[in-house]
């Protein structure tokens, strides 16, 4: 029998092409999105239509944040696993716009938690980020670290919902994932993000920002890949723990939960980057230097070595090749030559 989940944030870039892929393998797909004015409304549509063609995926507009559509919603059909992408994101934007990383990835994430809880759930899934290793973590990033030095709200807030999770995995014995994504670029992408500015500002003809003088790199992880390392943690729940009256020992953190890195393991500069960008697009990029901007990190560089060993996990797609099906979609979706 077909097993059902829910995926937030489905009408965005990562849950669009998780819940495709889900659907090919005979999930029902629950997916859930609020279809905000973050980026263009448009593009989240027109991902949502490919889905909505398939007999198996039924989509709900609902906020994370609205407690009692999020309960109502926990009180329908059981589902079996839950992925929760939803979130504000944007490292640069929490400058701007605190509030929104305070309703979608605290008290959005809270009632995610509350649901899986009412449902007793067999799997929480849910997107952290490599923000999190902020300013003092080694390269390569490694899961064993410590990470209290966020440099931006988003970061505290991805941090923050590592730990709520963890609380209600300890608590309730909720099996939980947490998912560090890395860069992550691709067809049907952000257009918040670097790659695709640079390329909608090239082919324009406009000058592109680069900050710290070019002097970043990246851990650039190609769409199909991180979509490939969440499948393969779907059935690679962490040992439930028996759901209990007992109150927890409070003195163990013995709680059925597991962080991993999901990145491509190769940072790559910021200027070789754009030298490939431009390369693809046949174009020279009209680079504006500008300095260090605030809540950015240097360098991330993932050690995804715990994925590897848990499920086989690595990352299959050089930067050169994915870039070049990211510029061949955005030049077909877009019409631009
Ligand atoms: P995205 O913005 O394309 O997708 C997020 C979706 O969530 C959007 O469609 C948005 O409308 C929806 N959403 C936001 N707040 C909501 C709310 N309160 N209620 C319901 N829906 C809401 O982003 P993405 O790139 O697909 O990222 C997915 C997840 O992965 C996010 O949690 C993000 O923080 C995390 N992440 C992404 C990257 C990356 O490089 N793309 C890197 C690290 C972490």
């Amino acid at each position: 029998m077909s097993r059902r989940i829910l995926v937030t944030g489905a009408g965005g870039f990562i849950g669009y092409h998780l819940c495709r892929r889900l659907l090919t393998e005979g999930w029902i797909v629950h997916g859930l999105d609020n279809l905000n004015a973050y980026y263009d409304p448009a593009l989240k549509r027109d991902r949502l239509a490919h889905l909505e063609n398939h007999p198996g995926f039924q989509f709900h507009t609902v906020d994370l944040a609205d407690r009692e559509a999020m309960t109502g919603l926990f009180t329908g059909p059981h589902f079996d696993v839950v992925v929760n992408l939803a979130a504000q994101a944007g490292v640069r934007h929490s400058l701007q716009d605190p509030a929104a990383y305070v309703d979608s990835n605290l008290v959005g994430f809270a009632n995610v938690l509350e649901g899986c809880r009412a449902q007793a759930v067999d799997h929480l899934l849910f997107a952290s980020s490599s923000s999190v290793y902020g300013a003092n973590a080694r390269l390569p990033y490694s899961v064993h670290d410590g990470v209290d030095h966020p440099l931006s709200l988003y970061a505290a807030s991805k941090r923050a919902g590592e730990l709520m999770a963890h609380s209600y995995a300890h608590l309730f014995g909720i099996p939980c994932t947490g998912l560090r994504f890395f860069t992550v670029y691709g067809p049907w992408g952000r257009p918040d993000m670097a790659y695709f500015r640079f390329t909608r500002q090239i082919l324009a003809g406009e000058p592109i920002p680069v900050f710290n003088h070019g002097q970043m790199r990246r851990d650039f992880t190609y769409i199909d890949d991180i979509i490939e390392g969440v499948v393969r943690l779907l059935d690679f729940a962490p040992r439930p723990a028996p759901m209990s009256t007992e109150r927890p020992d409070p003195s163990t953190s013995d709680a059925p939960f597991r962080l991993y890195n999901i990145g491509n393991h190769t940072p790559v500069a910021l200027l070789d980057f754009i030298a490939i960008l431009e390369d693809l697009l046949a174009r020279k990029a009209d680079i504006e230097w500008l300095p260090m901007q605030a809540g950015d990190v240097i360098a991330t560089y993932a050690d995804v070595s715990e994925l590897q060993e848990a499920v086989g996990f690595s990352p299959a797609t050089p930067l050169r090749d994915g870039l070049a099906r990211f510029v061949d979609w955005y030049r077909n979706y877009y019409d631009a030559s």
